[in-house]
């Protein structure tokens, strides 16, 4: 069966279609500045990508535009639009709705916009993508895969926040932690790599992308993660903060005389590796300006590794030891340097780093040597070939 998996933002939607049986991505791309200008980006599986400027107003002519593609005569990667079986589509928040993948119907629908005051910029935009596939493939069946749903197996002591309880019992105030399904697929193919059973592995996955965050996976089920009730808990990120002070958001709105709004705006867009270099979120740019020794590329790097290494021994402590640690999304995968400067700190648990291995980007590879105590990987997620998965062990009849 042929899987489109459907990722879709406010203003942008990737795509992919995957032959489930073979594991193939057939066809891939992007629809970017919806709703704007409009861009298609298009790659048939061999052949060069295309990039056309395309009129897109909404999403459904964005998702109209990608299926044209798909089975164009020349170009396209399938002959006829009944080749796909399944629409798997990636979800921000379930909530604690939903504790898997669901088939999408009405009942669905609605509690997942009922989710959408705890993602007001994500949910929303997964459901218009949701309608837009509905109305211009109907009957075929879509999956909901959630990124908040690995991480419902966590402990009411590790997602519960030190405040009352009144709030969590009102609201639903706690941890939900994000990247699931990222989360979820590093550690089973971790397992799977090195050969021991899933169910009996302390794991700990650190995906360092433009978002990160890390994940304690215990027994197969993840027990503690950095992001919390938004994904701007935790780590340090390309423009988010992580962890900070709460009484440091008064303190700021004072001084800078700001709103909430103004704040939230800081900490999400304004700080991470961006804020404390002054000179870009991305960490190509930031190892440049330190090997030239440039002074705020150092304090990033080292504060955002140091940061990594700090959620690494508290989960290794939670777990109680830890087997195998994880790196992946495009940081972990592609920065030995990161990776070494995190594995410098954990020499107490018996970490340690093949240099050479190290060098290693973007593929599978055990990084550490022989005898050390704890394995570690540079492991390449793979989100959409997770959620073809799901979709397709939820709707094979
Ligand atoms: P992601 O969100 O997983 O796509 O990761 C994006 C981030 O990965 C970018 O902002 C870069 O900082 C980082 N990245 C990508 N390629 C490299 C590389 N070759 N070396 C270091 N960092 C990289």
């Amino acid at each position: 069966m042929n899987v489109l998996v459907i990722n879709c933002g406010s203003s942008s939607l990737k795509y992919q279609v995957i032959n489930s049986d073979t594991e193939e991505v057939l066809a891939k791309g992007l629809c970017e500045r919806i709703g704007l200008d409009g861009r298609l980006v298009y790659q048939k599986a061999g052949c060069e990508k295309e990039i056309t400027d395309a009129d897109m107003p909404t999403h459904k002519q964005a998702i109209q535009l990608v299926l044209d593609a798909l089975v164009n005569q020349k170009t396209g990667a399938l002959n006829s639009l009944e080749e796909i079986g399944a629409v798997g589509h990636r979800m921000v928040h379930g909530g604690e709705k939903f504790a898997c993948s669901t088939v999408l119907n009405e009942e669905v629908l609605k509690v997942v916009e009922e989710c959408s005051d705890l993602a007001p910029l994500h949910n929303p935009a997964n459901l218009i993508g949701v309608r837009a596939c509905q109305e211009l493939m109907p009957g075929v069946p879509m999956v909901g895969v959630f990124d908040t749903a690995f991480h419902q197996t966590m402990p009411e002591k590790a997602y519960l926040y030190g405040i009352d309880y009144d709030y969590y019992e009102k609201y639903r105030v706690r941890k939900y932690g994000f990247h699931g399904t990222s989360h979820s697929y590093v550690s089973k193919r971790a397992a799977e790599i090195i050969g021991k059973p899933y169910e009996e592995l302390k794991t700990i996955v650190c995906h360092l992308g433009n978002g990160a965050s890390i994940c304690a996976v215990k027994n197969g089920k993840s027990i503690d993660t950095s992001m919390g009730l938004t994904p701007l808990e935790g780590l340090i990120m390309g423009t988010r903060s992580g962890d900070i002070d709460p009484g440091a958001m008064e303190y700021l709105a004072k001084k800078e005389n700001l709103d909430l709004e103004g704040v939230m705006t800081i900490l999400n867009k304004k700080s991470g590796v961006q804020g404390l270099s002054h000179i870009s979120s991305d960490f190509r740019d930031l190892e440049a300006a330190a090997a030239k020794n440039d002074q705020g590329g150092i304090r990033a790097l080292e504060t955002y590794i140091y940061r990594v290494a700090k959620y690494v021994g508290s989960y290794a402590a939670a777990m109680n030891g830890v087997d195998v640690i994880c790196f992946t999304a495009g940081v972990g995968e592609n920065g030995p340097d990161t990776r070494k400067g995190v594995c410098d700190y954990l020499g107490y648990l018996g970490v340690e780093l093949d240099d050479e291995a190290n060098q290693v980007r973007g593929e599978e590879k055990v990084i550490s040597t022989p005898n050390s105590k704890v394995t570690v990987l540079c492991l390449p997620t793979n989100e959409e070939l997770a959620i073809a998965r799901e979709t397709v062990e939820l709707t094979r009849k």
